[in-house]
Parts: structure tokens; C-alpha cells; sequence
């Protein structure tokens, strides 16, 4: 909405004002970062575990030549462009189709196969130009704000589960770190305000702006064409907006006239040096998300101490007794009560996790209940339901008690982990009890008689 508001504005602008009397206006008319729940500082470090695996999945060329001249190229955009600062990085990866793909916070990675595609160095620096207008408008993190308003909130507040990284934070909502990515996928406006943004920037570094659009129109051209598979990446997390050449040429008026013959380099050459780049087998695919952690495989310790004493444990709004000698860690709003034996390299082994989360809604505890564990499943290796979820009470609440199983931090293990949900209005209140499988029985009787004594304020 805000987009179309901005192009009414420049049309304005351009019906009425003299082309040269706009500096100011035309820079405040550029498009702003919209909406979002991250902080500039959180779209840096998602940034930052995206780009680890987007190097685990994708072979990055070594080529110094190569890589040094589209990071001139990156470089200059961002420099002459005036962009907001980032820790931007370009790399280039080998990869037939033609795409390039512009993580949050900065990192940058092209396909050998859009070089390939480029007929001038001005359409490289257009994709470019159009990736980092993404970067510093927050596209990604929009997105993802927009897409799962209720739950970020809490979650970037501090609910998140068992605490970890930002990204395996954020797995927990569905919102992985892979190619389909919601951090990726942008909308028909964001594509807009990314040429506007993109095609001054192009401008202002010395490459004409059209290029870009010139490029996009052939993507669009070839989405239709013979080879839509080399293009399916791109047209799909960019969707066309339409009419880009038209949309860039109205805007020629407020962008600074050249002349456009910025050239850091011999696109020809570059492309011969991609021709040569020896095969390399790509690693594993993950698939989409980052995935579970490796596990420590671990040794299980020989034994796992329960007191017969209990102590008291008061929570934000809850109370639990536990065994006297397991011990109660917090991270944000999740917290952990285990033995010290149970914990293995930031892992529980055995012990229980209790945490929340906050909904602008009323609780559906049974399709909750499942986001909850299908958020689970892609953070935790190989964790699979295998009994029905069963109606019970915690605490005077309706709750649902699932039986999951997954792969333990002890060697060789798998464990159980029941999963106890507790609708309490509008939040979700859970307890994951864990131990690994062998040792389960011993311990469920500790579990049972911990989930019977929560009560909520
Ligand atoms: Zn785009």
C-alpha cells in the first residue's frame, strides 16, 4: 500500500516538477525499510548463521580474479550508492541456474550461471544493485514479521524455546534458513521499492539503470521460454511486478544522469574463467531449514542420581516441585531442571524444559499443539510422534500429553521425549521431559509426579 502511495507520489512529481529542481525530493521519495520485528543488529547475526549454511549446501568458488571483481562491483554500488552500511560480502557459487540471493544483514551470493547469463557489466551490477536495495530495505525480516506477527513477537521477546541461536530459534516457527526460505520470498511491492531503490543505486555508481530491468524483462522472457528451470529460483523468490522498464524509465527524471560507464573489469574474461572452473562435485543437500545441530554423541553416563527430596521451583506464573539435586537453569523465558549429569554440551539428556509461548489469541491447544512439534521437529534430529496426543489435566488446565521420540546426545541413543502442552488462555504453556530410551521407564514415575505438582498462579 505504501509502495503505491510512493509511485503516485514520483508520477506527481514527475507530471509537475522541473527534473532539475528534485535532489532532495526524489531521495526522500526513495523507498523506506517497512514493518518489521528484528532489530537491525538481529537481521545481521540471522544473517550470519544463514550465510554458514548456505556454504554447507553450495560449492563457493575459489577463484580470486573471479570473486575480486564482482566484489568491485558489489562494493562500488554500496559505496557511490550511499547504501545504509551492512557487513556485506560477495561470494559466488557454483551453480548453473541464474540467480543471485541477497541474505539479511548483508551476505551476497551469485550464481556462476548469472554470470554466465549477463550480455554487460551493467546487468551483473543490476541484480546486484536489486539484492542489496532488499538487504537495506529488511525485505526478508518484513516478511517474516508480517508472516507470523503473534509468534515473533514472543519469540524475539524472549520465548523461545530452550534458548540457542536466533536461526534455531526461529526453525521453531517454521522459519528455516534454506533456499525456501520466508527470508527469501518476497512480496510484488518489495520488488518494486527493490528496482526503485536498486536502479538509483545503479545510477549513482555509474551503470545505467534500465539494464536492470532489461535483465529482469529476460528472466521473464525465458520463465516463459525454453529453459524455465534455469530461472525458477529467482522469478519464483522475486515475483515480476510488471512493467519494470516502464517503472524504471518514469523514474530516469529524479536519478542522477550519468554518464553511465562505470567499469570495474572485463565481463568477457570473467565469464571465460567461469567456462574453466573445475567440476566439483556440490555437497549433501539439507533441503530446506537449517536443520537439527549435530549431536555430541556423547557417552551416557553409568548413573543418573534422583534425589527422593523435592524442592520447590517458582516460574513466572507457574510453581513445580523437582528432585532436590537436579538443578534449574533459565534461558530467556525457558527453563531447564536436570541433573548435572543430564546435561550434555548445552543438550538435556534427561531432565525437563518448561517454557511458553504467546499468542494475540485464544490457545488452540490441538493445532498449537502441532506447530509446536512440528517447529520441534526441525531442531531436533530424527523426532518423529509416536503415540496420539491424549487429553489430561495440568494444573486445573486442559492439556494434551504427546509421546515423541528423537535421537538422544548419548552415542548410538534415541530418547523420549513427552511433550506436555497446557493451554492457559492465550499462552501455551510446555514441559518436554527427556530421557533416553533404555532409561525412560526408570524415570517416567519423576516426570509423572513433576507434571502433578505444576500449578499456575
Ligand atoms: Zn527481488
Amino acid at each position: 500500500m505504501q509502495n503505491r502511495r510512493l509511485f503516485f507520489a514520483l508520477a506527481l512529481l514527475a507530471a509537475l516538477a522541473a527534473p532539475a529542481a528534485d535532489a532532495q525530493a526524489k531521495k526522500r521519495n526513495l523507498p523506506r525499510p517497512g514493518f518489521n520485528l528484528f532489530s537491525k543488529e538481529q537481521d545481521i547475526e540471522l544473517g550470519r548463521e544463514f550465510a554458514k549454511e548456505v556454504e554447507r549446501q553450495f560449492v563457493v568458488v575459489q577463484n580470486q580474479e573471479l570473486t575480486d571483481y564482482v566484489n568491485r562491483i558489489g562494493q562500488r554500488l554500496v559505496e557511490k550508492g550511499e547504501l545504509e552500511k551492512y557487513p556485506f560480502f560477495f561470494k559466488v557459487v557454483q551453480e548453473d541456474s541464474i540467480n543471485a540471493f541477497a541474505l539479511p544483514g548483508g551476505p551476497m551470493y551469485v550464481h556462476t550461471g548469472l554470470l554466465r547469463a549477463v550480455e554487460n557489466e551493467g546487468q551483473l551490477a543490476g541484480v546486484l544493485a536489486h539484492e542489496l536495495a532488499h538487504v537495506v530495505l529488511r525485505h526478508g525480516t518484513n516478511q517474516a514479521s508480517k508472516a507470523q506477527f503473534a509468534q515473533l513477537g514472543a519469540l524475539l521477546a524472549g520465548a523461545a524455546i530452550g534458548g540457542g541461536s536466533l536461526a534455531g530459534q526461529l526453525t521453531q516457527l517454521g522459519i528455516g534458513l534454506g533456499m525456501n526460505s520466508v527470508l527469501l520470498k518476497y512480496s510484488r511491492n518489495a520488488e518494486s521499492d527493490a528496482d526503485l531503490l536498486g536502479a538509483y543505486t545503479m545510477a549513482k555508481a555509474g551503470y545505467n539503470p534500465i539494464e536492470m530491468a532489461r535483465f529482469f524483462e529476460r528472466l521473464e522472457a525465458e520463465r516463459k521460454g525454453k529453459t524455465p528451470k534455469l530461472v525458477e529460483i529467482f522469478t519464483a523468490s522475486h515475483p515480476n511486478p510488471g512493467n519494470r522498464v516502464k517503472a524504471i524509465e518514469s523514474q530516469l527524471p529524479y536519478m542522477p544522469r550519468g554518464p553511465y560507464n562505470a567499469s570495474e573489469g572485463d565481463l568477457k574474461r570473467v565469464q571465460s574463467l567461469v567456462e574453466k572452473l573445475p567440476k566439483v562435485a556440490k555437497p549433501a543437500q539439507t533441503g530446506q531449514g537449517s536443520g537439527p545441530a549435530p549431536l555430541p554423541n556423547a557417552p551416557k553416563p553409568e548413573r543418573v542420581p534422583v534425589s527422593q527430596n523435592s524442592r520447590q521451583y517458582r516460574g513466572d506464573g507457574f510453581r513445580i516441585q523437582h528432585p532436590d539435586n537436579w538443578r534449574v537453569s533459565q534461558s530467556q523465558r525457558s527453563v531447564t531442571i536436570a541433573p548435572a549429569e543430564g546435561l550434555v554440551q548445552g543438550h538435556v539428556g534427561y531432565g525437563v524444559i518448561l517454557n511458553r509461548a504467546t499468542f494475540q489469541r485464544a490457545v488452540n491447544l490441538e493445532r498449537d499443539t502441532q506447530t509446536l512439534i512440528d517447529g520441534l521437529a526441525q531442531q531436533n534430529s530424527n523426532l518423529r510422534a509416536i503415540e496420539q496426543p491424549q487429553r489430561i489435566t495440568v494444573g486445573n488446565r486442559r492439556a494434551l500429553v504427546t509421546k515423541l521420540s528423537s535421537d538422544s546426545p548419548y552415542a548410538g541413543l534415541r530418547e523420549i521425549d513427552v511433550l506436555i502442552t497446557v493451554d492457559l488462555d492465550n499462552e501455551l504453556f510446555y514441559v518436554i521431559c527427556v530421557a533416553p530410551l533404555p532409561d525412560y521407564p526408570a524415570f517416567e514415575p519423576v516426570f509423572q509426579q513433576m507434571i502433578r505438582s505444576i500449578s499456575f498462579d
